[in-house]
C-alpha cells in the first residue's frame, strides 16, 4: 500500500477505462472534470472505490440511463462525484448501504461489500464519502479528500 501524488481525474480515466466494456451497453458516460491540484494518497485504493461507484451506478440504470463523473475544489478539498439516473434508492435502504454484506441485488450480483470496502478506504485518506439520493430519480455519490496543506 503505497502513498504517492495523483491527479484525481488522471485516476478516473484510468478507472473509467477499466470499467468501459462493463459501462458502455448501459449508459452514457459525461466527464465534467474541474482543474484540481494532487492529493497525497493510494491511487490503486481510490481506483477500487472508483470501480465501486461506477458499477454501482451502471447496475441502478436501465439502458438510458446517464453517469456524470464531476470533479471540483472546495476549500480544503478535492470532491469528485459520481452520479447515476438510475433506480435511486428509499430512505430505509440508504439508511444501510455502508454496512457490510448489505446487499439489494440477487445472489451472484452482488456481495454487499463495494460500498463498505469504499468507507474504509476513504476513512484511511482522511476524507468523507456521502450519498443523496431519490427513489426513482437517481443516486449521486461525493467523496471528499484532503489538500496538503502548502509547506512554507
Ligand atoms: P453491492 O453492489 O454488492 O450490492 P455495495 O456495497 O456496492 O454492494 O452497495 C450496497 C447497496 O447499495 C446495493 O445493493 C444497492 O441497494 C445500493 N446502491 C449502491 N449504489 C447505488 C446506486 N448508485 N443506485 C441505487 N442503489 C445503490
Ligand atoms: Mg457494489
Amino acid at each position: 500500500a503505497e502513498s504517492t501524488h495523483a491527479n484525481l481525474n488522471e485516476c478516473l480515466d484510468t478507472t473509467i477505462n477499466i470499467a468501459w466494456n462493463e459501462l458502455k451497453y448501459i449508459s452514457t458516460l459525461e466527464r465534467q472534470f474541474g482543474e484540481i491540484p494532487e492529493v497525497v494518497c493510494n491511487p490503486q485504493q481510490l481506483n477500487q472505490v472508483f470501480l465501486n461507484l461506477l458499477v454501482n451506478a451502471a447496475q441502478a440504470m436501465e439502458q438510458q440511463g446517464i453517469i456524470t463523473v464531476k470533479t471540483w475544489t472546495e476549500p480544503g478539498w478535492v470532491c469528485v462525484s459520481v452520479a447515476d439516473t438510475g433506480k435511486g434508492m428509499p430512505k430505509e435502504v440508504q439508511n444501510r448501504i455502508f454496512e457490510p454484506f448489505f446487499t439489494t441485488k440477487p445472489a451472484g450480483k452482488g456481495t454487499g461489500l463495494g460500498l463498505s470496502i469504499s468507507v474504509d478506504i476513504i476513512r484511511k485518506h482522511h476524507g468523507e464519502i456521502t450519498v443523496d439520493s431519490e427513489a426513482g430519480k437517481g443516486t449521486t455519490f461525493t467523496v471528499r479528500l484532503p489538500v496538503e496543506k502548502e509547506k512554507s
